[in-house]
């Protein structure tokens, strides 16, 4: 396995590959877990070489607080990514990336970007946006793999791509869980013994809701959840929202040609954590 942090030797190396090599890549920002490992296996199955860079984007944080304490383990990192064959490993520092104007551009994803985590973290998505942009510049794969787990970001970055007639192809892949439901996050070694405890009731609503989706109204289901979490002396909800996995747009009534997914954030003490299921 190889590990760059230099832009140039990352970039020499992907232009001395043979012509037609397949290049798998998959952005993280390390703190490597089961699901960001699910991502890279998938990749390492359709792909001739996979590319993971480690990066922790400043641009996209809108906490320094939460910049500041993001949790860094590069070497088990590295490990991981040895024990599922990752061939390339892109660790850049945030000067060689930003070349000292660590700043976003500004992007337009046709509303996407206004709805949800939009409303709750200024920046976030320019952030996501232009880091994701220049990684696809520098790595030129051939197919890029995100989580559902951040199903916004997820197509935000398709809408990102088809707008700018990018030339790659982005895959969706299912969200990685604890046995006790809870979705795996980097943020979830950062929860102290209660909250990670109170942690799995995130999961557990949205299964509910998911039940309920048939036979009650989206307000009722709103209602309800707001209910359950006024309950819970560990968690607060900020926001739970059922919308249509195409515009993201919040849904009002049930129309049977969409699909609907349900979206939480949730804090658990300070962490904040996001969830999602299809409905
Ligand atoms: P992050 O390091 O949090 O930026 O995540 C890197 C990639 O891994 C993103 O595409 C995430 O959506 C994805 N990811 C993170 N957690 C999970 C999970 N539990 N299941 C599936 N994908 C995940």
């Amino acid at each position: 396995m190889l590990v760059y942090s230099k832009i140039k030797s990352l970039k020499d190396k992907i232009s001395s590959l043979k012509k037609g090599t397949h290049i798998g890549f998959v952005p993280t920002m390390g703190a490597l877990h089961k699901g960001h490992l699910s991502l890279i296996k998938r990749a390492v199955k359709e792909n001739d070489i996979v590319v993971v860079s480690i990066f922790v984007n400043p641009t996209q944080f809108d906490k320094k607080e939460d910049l500041v304490n993001y949790p860094k383990t590069i070497d088990t990192d590295l490990s991981l990514l040895k024990s599922v064959h990752c061939d390339i490993v892109f660790t850049p520092t945030a000067n060689e990336i930003y070349d000292n104007n660590i700043s976003s551009q500004d992007f337009d994803f046709d509303g996407l970007e206004f709805q949800m985590e939009g409303k709750f973290r200024e920046g976030h998505f320019n952030g996501v946006g232009t880091i994701v942009k220049r990684l696809f510049e520098i790595v030129t794969p051939h197919n890029a793999y995100f989580g559902e787990k951040d199903f916004q970001q997820l197509q935000i970055i398709r809408k990102m791509v088809h707008k700018n007639k990018m030339p790659v192809k982005i895959i969706g892949c299912e969200i990685y869980r604890e046995n006790d439901g809870l979705a795996m996050s980097s943020r979830n070694t950062r929860l102290s013994e209660k909250h990670r405890k109170a942690a799995p009731f995130i999961y557990k609503t949205l299964t509910q809701v998911k039940s309920k989706f048939n036979t009650e109204s989206i307000s009722e289901i709103k209602n309800w959840v707001i209910k359950e979490f006024k309950k819970q002396p560990l968690l607060t909800l900020e926001y739970f929202e059922i919308a249509d996995e195409e515009t993201l747009k919040p849904a009002t009534k049930v129309d049977a040609k969409y699909k609907y997914r349900a979206f939480i954030a949730v804090f658990a003490g300070k962490i904040r954590l996001i969830d999602n299921i299809s409905l």
